[in-house]
């Protein structure tokens, strides 16, 4: 509400702004110039959960003073998440995985094999529609409780944390999750595993930003992950960081 107000203000100014350099009262290229800053600022806030802009989400515990982070999956569950499951095993792990409901829909026993090791799973909407940003509120509820429901129906459980696709945000995101009561939870460090292609700058990116209460973005459809993963451990255990499931490490309940 705040947001559409200012939001209002803003673009009449710039209409204003618009007359009057029409009439050479004002600079044309200053309210240009503020209309692509305008126009960037949005496009920064709404790409970037992080920012807390639309949507109070919880993205790390800043004021944690033990040396703990959390991990986190996105997209599975797919085969791939089999391997990372094995991984995590191995160092005694535990991990947050926020899925995909029609990935659960196909692969609901890899899905119970999150939940039966421990592991914290998460909203991550129904279809992960690339057209995320462009969704109404109603078909951004239906991706939400889509999900919940396959969940449910999956594995008896009520999932209460989202994990908003690419990290878009909206003052509709904002409405669906009001209606739908689930609760946002970003990243404090992004990996970039899907997009970058080498194994090496996706940890150097990890490792360079690791602090207290961090939580580490990570997809768990993606083969290179596995060994990220695997080195990224070794380090943080070199490092005497502790891993722990993103509901601990945040203090918020994953399930209701
Ligand atoms: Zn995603």
């Amino acid at each position: 509400m705040r947001f559409r107000i200012i939001n209002t203000i803003i673009i009449l100014l710039l209409f204003a702004g618009l007359v009057l350099a029409f009439f050479e009262l004002a600079s044309f290229i200053y309210v240009l110039a503020f209309i692509v800053f305008y126009l960037l600022f949005l496009l920064t806030v709404s790409t970037n959960v992080r920012f807390n802009f639309f949507v109070k989400s919880f993205n790390e515990n800043p004021g944690l003073n033990k040396k703990q982070v959390a991990i986190t999956f996105d997209d599975g569950p797919v085969e791939i998440t089999l391997e990372i499951l094995k991984v995590l095993a191995k160092y005694k792990c535990r991990a947050g995985f926020f899925c995909i409901g029609k990935n659960i829909a196909a692969k609901p026993k890899i899905f119970k094999e999150i939940i039966k090791a421990g592991h914290l799973v998460g909203n991550h909407t129904y279809t992960h529609t690339r057209k995320m940003g462009a969704l109404s509120v109603s078909r951004m509820i239906w991706e939400i409780q889509e999900c919940n429901k396959i969940v449910e129906e999956t594995a008896g459980i009520k999932m209460n944390l989202f994990r908003p696709p690419f990290g878009i945000v909206s003052p509709k995101t904002q409405k669906a999750l009001q209606k739908t009561g689930l609760q946002s939870v970003g990243w404090s460090i992004r990996s970039f595993d899907a997009v970058l292609s080498s194994e090496e700058i996706i940890l150097n990116r990890i490792k360079k930003r690791i602090k207290p209460g961090a939580v580490i973005l990570l997809h768990d459809n993606n083969a290179k992950t596995v060994k990220i993963l695997e080195q990224l451990l070794v380090f943080l255990e070199q490092n005497n960081y502790e891993v722990v499931r993103p509901d601990k490490l945040l203090k918020i309940n994953a399930y209701s």
